[in-house]
């Protein structure tokens, strides 16, 4: 499912190029995808053979496709009437590969997420549909907020679905690129789908990653989780919310969401807290952060008994800090970035009559270009800290080491990189 705020989109899943962790800060790869039809690129002379030569690899490849979707079950006439007039999808292929300058800080994500026009319409939502949300709160045990928030953050409650052919964006990143493992497999999934559900293929639009409808489900998803939430005896996502959020609670359901359990708290640290225990890996129950002088932020009691816990900041040490439960982990199987299931836990907490977020969030920092992330990356592995690959994505290694290095030096281990931060790495390298 990918999701839209404004114009960055997220990709979730599997094999995609997220960085997930609980301890992460705004990690998600955010892709502008505008909704720009195929243009033909091949203009000047000197690209136009080569541009040729691609368009007829293309072809080969949606021809021999063919052999392994009828392979798994797909009527020869079903693929042929998907693949017609379909071809590689320019506006696909460049967010299939964009590397941002920018990653959006998480507080910019949020102030767009969950927006108080995103609140006031969602609570519009549980208006319109009482008996819908109460009915599939008490069928699924998933709380009508969580799905009415899913519902705002995947298509802004159904006005922002997608307008791609589906077929063609699938092909498209199956073709080529590094999703093509994933989309290989939706293809045929979408196919299924298809064929299974009596679809026309020039009804199924999604986004520029094959996601769908208005819970932005993919193929495979609806495959094995969807279900008819309003009895028309359909399944369909694009049309009906109550098939749509039915669908959504299934999901959460098997992923094993926990029936009146939170998903978050806000709390307080206190001082001289061991900032490496904020980690999406490191869990206590309650009881044991309450020990360690753990506070809930509004000063009511924290939720002890409510399961274990891991301490979650979005934004290091100078910002706000969650506890976050099984729910919150439930949330990032539906798309796999911490900030996404923070989005969606405090947009359905807002929507209950829940507070904004109480603690203020470190608008100073200035976002990493692209450069200094790998910069960052260099320094960190120069000065003997293992990183990974160094690919200018700030992943889980990259803000393990930042932590072994920042406790090496009596630093607050929150592995959250800062401009200041990569300062201090390049002039301790210079003074080697
Ligand atoms: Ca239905």
């Amino acid at each position: 499912m990918d999701l839209r705020t404004g114009k960055v989109w997220m990709v979730r899943g599997t094999g995609m190029a997220l960085a997930l962790s609980l301890a992460a800060c705004a990690t998600q790869v955010p892709v502008e995808a505008q909704h720009q039809s195929r243009v033909a690129q091949n203009t000047a002379p000197s690209t136009s053979a080569a541009m040729n030569a691609a368009d007829a690899k293309f072809a080969a490849f949606i021809r021999d496709f063919r052999a392994t979707a009828i392979a798994a079950g797909i009527r020869p006439d079903i693929y042929d009437r998907s693949m017609a007039g379909i071809a590689r999808n320019a506006s696909v292929e460049r967010a299939n590969t964009s590397q941002p300058e920018f990653v959006k800080p998480v507080w910019s994500y949020l102030d767009s997420a969950v927006s108080d026009d995103r609140v006031s319409m969602g609570q519009q939502m549980e208006a319109t549909y009482p008996g819908m949300l109460s009915g599939l709160e008490s069928r699924y045990g998933v709380s009508k907020d969580i799905l009415v928030a899913i519902w705002g953050m995947e298509s802004n409650y159904g006005r922002q679905m997608g307008g791609y052919n589906m077929f063609e964006a699938l092909a498209t990143l199956a073709y080529d690129g590094p999703r093509q493992e994933f989309a290989r497999r939706e293809l045929i999934a979408a196919l299924k789908m298809e064929q299974e559900e009596g679809l026309s293929p020039k009804q199924m639009t999604s986004s520029w990653a094959g996601a769908f409808g208005q819970t932005q489900f993919e193929p495979t998803a609806f495959a094995s989780h969807a279900v008819d939430g309003d009895g028309d005896g359909k399944r369909d996502l694009w049309h009906s919310p109550a098939d749509a959020l039915a669908s959504s609670a299934v999901l959460l359901k098997n992923a094993g969401w926990t029936t009146g359990a939170p998903c978050y708290v806000e709390v307080t640290l206190p001082a001289g807290f061991a900032y490496e225990q904020a980690d999406a890996d490191t869990t206590k129950p309650v009881s044991d952060w309450k020990a360690l002088g753990v506070k809930r932020a509004n000063g009511a009691g924290l939720p002890v008994g409510a399961g274990n816990a891991a301490i979650y900041l979005p934004a290091g040490a100078r910002g706000p800090a969650f506890m976050a439960f099984d729910n919150f982990r439930t949330v990032l199987k539906y798309n796999n970035a911490a900030s996404y299931a923070l989005a969606v836990c405090y947009l359905a907490d807002r929507l209950h009559g829940g507070a904004p977020i109480m603690a203020s969030w470190p608008r100073d920092e200035q976002p990493l270009t692209s450069d200094q992330r790998t910069q960052f990356q260099t320094a960190l592995q120069a000065l003997g800290y293992d990183v990974g690959a160094i690919d200018g994505v700030l992943g889980r290694k990259t803000r393990n080491a930042l932590r072994q290095y920042q406790k090496a030096h009596g630093l607050a281990a929150d592995g959250f990189p800062t401009m200041e931060m990569l300062g201090r790495l390049n002039a301790e390298l210079k003074s080697r």
